[in-house]
């Protein structure tokens, strides 16, 4: 049995840059016709729709604030009504807003709660009527070390990150009678725009602390999650994968 998802359609979430990128394009490279959602990278996001048609898949890049419910399910509703189903969503739109807890202040904490978490429950929700309907799906949602192991100066972010493996335990408790799975990817130390924003002094003592003693790229995401993605995985839900080089080993 090869690795195909020949004939699935997908969501990503965030797909127009860093992790969501590399994760829309790997699914559409394996067969998948791919949606993309962004909240403000226009060009971007177009440019990925652009790279996924030139490999004869069909693709979407629509604009959706993944914090809103309604839009959420605007964008399944979009999707089922041309493509008829919906097979795979990959949760993966996230923020950082950090800082020590006390001088954070509500609205770091919320933005990231909201955008990182409550966009996790949304879209979850949303695809959970059409892959009924369809009789089975795949939601991988993208968590992070820092979810496992707590960060000083990401309370925040870890919250959020924690929250999902929570969530997506439970979703996939509720919904495995529905042949639907859920799982979580944690990784570590990825190189994008958002670890691009960290310290240099925190990132050499992330890469002194990771077993494989480098960063990992954001193809080494997208591939685990195209695994979660296929029928190859189809025995496993609930179950988190570290793509860390060991880091919270
Ligand atoms: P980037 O900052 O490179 O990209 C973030 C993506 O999320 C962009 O496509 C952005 O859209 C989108 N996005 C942000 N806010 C919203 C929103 N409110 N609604 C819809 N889309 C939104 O991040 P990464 O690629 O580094 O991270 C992707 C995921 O992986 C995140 O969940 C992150 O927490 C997680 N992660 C990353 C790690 C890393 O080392 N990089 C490590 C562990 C986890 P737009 O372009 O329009 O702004």
């Amino acid at each position: 049995m090869e690795l195909s998802l020949n004939g699935k359609t997908a969501l990503v979430t965030g797909g127009s840059r860093g992790i969501g990128r590399f994760i829309a394009v790997t699914l559409a490279d394996l067969g998948a016709d791919v949606t993309i959602t962004y909240v403000s990278s226009a060009d971007a996001a177009n440019e990925v729709k652009a790279e996924i048609e030139s490999k004869g898949r069909r693709a979407k890049a629509i604009q959706a604030d993944a914090v809103s419910y309604e839009k959420a399910e605007r964008v399944i509703s979009e999707i089922t009504a041309d493509w008829e189903k919906l097979d795979i969503l990959v949760n993966n739109a996230g923020i950082t807003r950090d800082n020590l807890i006390l001088r954070m202040n509500e609205e770091q904490w919320d933005e990231v709660i909201d955008t990182n978490l409550k966009s996790v429950f949304n879209y979850s929700k949303a695809a959970a009527k059409p892959m009924m309907r369809n009789r089975g799906g795949s939601i991988i949602n993208i968590s992070s070390v820092v979810g496992l192991s707590g960060n000083a100066g990401q309370s925040n972010y870890a919250a959020s990150k924690a929250g999902i493996i929570g969530f997506t335990k439970s979703y996939a408790k509720e919904l495995a009678s529905r042949s639907i799975r859920a799982n979580v990817v944690a990784p570590g130390y990825i190189t994008t725009e958002m670890t691009g924003e960290l310290d240099d002094n925190i990132l050499e003592g992330i890469k002194e602390e990771t077993p494989l003693g480098r960063p990992g790229e954001a193809e080494e995401v997208a591939h685990t999650v195209a695994f979660l993605a296929s029928d190859l995985s189809s025995y496993i839900t609930g179950e988190i994968i570290r793509v860390d080089g060991g880091l919270a080993m």
